[in-house]
């Protein structure tokens, strides 16, 4: 069984959490003399010369309604990544535990696994990008804490099977991190509607990709509102700025905004496969549910080299596991996937 309590650590199951100025008076309306800011203006001009809400309450509000779970299962960081990192201060203890990866995949986890001196085991996936569940579990501990499961996975560009993610929510007592980075792009299910079922499962989504808000950091986790409550607690107090959480409002007003440009995304995605189906150097296309492809071909890492003298940048990622020879192309606009395709011909 799951018990939250057991697997965080000891240090953070007794820390008191710190009370920032604005955690102490949340009203909008006064005098404020509380939190040594700056009482005339920003330098350059606007409005910054306050702290921003450290629980980003007016960006949580819209998110809540349109992903159908309560402000309390919400965390915001500054990117994704810092949910990562933040999880494994919180569960790991450096040099003893270890968390679970399946490679090919996401870099972040093993970066994030060093920076904290916490063994990454990894359990590759199978030819077709799912997880071998017995490799899995044969390779999980009781000092496994954590397990990151990216669907759709980067680089690969496919769906986890839910039966995979589900097995592992049921049968493994640490936290389960679904990393739902591209799921804008997927016609795959979200895990988000399962959080009333798994205390274990923690979804993360981003705005930096289908939203467009790469530059402005904003990552989202889901999760239990106990594991919720830790990661606020453990978190920098003001660790999304005032800017964007301006900019989250506006985005999340916009929706439509959002979906349109997916469309289009999308659109490009499948002619790109089309266009890079006629090569015959290319030997394989991997299905793609991300905005992202992956193509197999003759002399990848040479073919990354020349693209880049001709100002095309690709993602060689011909060195890692069961991605020999495979170049990474993220969907560009139409006229930049016409420059890629150009370019390719000529290179190739
Ligand atoms: C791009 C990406 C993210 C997003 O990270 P941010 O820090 O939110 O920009 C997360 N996970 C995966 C798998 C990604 O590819």
């Amino acid at each position: 069984m799951f018990v939250l309590d057991q697997i965080l650590r000891e240090n953070i199951r007794k820390i008191k959490p710190y009370s920032s100025a604005r955690d102490e008076y949340s009203g909008t309306e006064g005098v404020f003399l509380d939190a040594n800011e700056n009482p005339i203006g920003t330098v350059g001009g606007g409005h910054y010369h306050r702290y921003p809400d450290p629980m980003q309450s007016g960006v949580k509000e819209l998110l809540a309604q349109l992903k159908r779970v309560e402000m309390q299962n919400i965390f915001l960081g500054n990117g994704s990544d810092e949910a990562i990192d933040l999880l494994f201060r919180m569960v790991c203890e450096p040099g003893k535990d270890n968390v679970l990866i399946f490679p090919p995949t996401y870099g972040m986890y093993q970066v994030s696994a060093d920076i904290n001196n916490v063994e990454a085991r990894q359990s590759i996936l199978t030819e077709s990008f799912q997880i071998n569940l017995d490799d899995a579990f044969s390779k999980i501990d009781e000092r496994t804490k954590i397990v990151f499961v990216c669907s759709p996975n980067n680089p690969t560009g496919n769906n986890i099977d839910p039966r995979s993610i589900y097995k592992l929510l049921d049968n493994f007592n640490g936290i389960v991190v679904v990393d739902e980075a591209y799921i804008d792009f997927s016609y795959g299910m979200t895990f988000v509607r399962e959080l009333s079922n798994y205390p274990n499962l923690l979804i993360l989504q981003t705005f930096s990709k289908a939203w467009g808000m790469a530059g402005l950091r904003l990552g989202m986790a889901f999760g239990s509102k106990e594991l919720i409550t830790i990661m606020n607690r453990v978190k920098p107090p003001y660790n999304v700025n005032q800017l964007t959480q301006k900019y989250a409002v506006k985005a999340l007003q916009n929706i439509l905004h959002k979906e349109q440009m997916v469309q289009e995304i999308l659109f490009e995605r499948e002619k790109l496969i089309e266009r890079f189906n006629e090569f015959d150097k290319v030997q394989r296309i991997y299905h793609s549910e991300a905005n992202f492809i992956l193509i197999k071909v003759q002399g990848a890492r040479n073919i990354y080299n020349k693209l880049i003298e001709k100002l095309v940048i690709v993602r060689d990622r011909s060195s890692v596991v069961l991605c020999e020879d495979c170049l990474r192309i993220s969907v560009g606009t139409k006229e930049e996937n016409e420059v890629l395709l150009k370019a390719f011909a000529e290179v190739i």
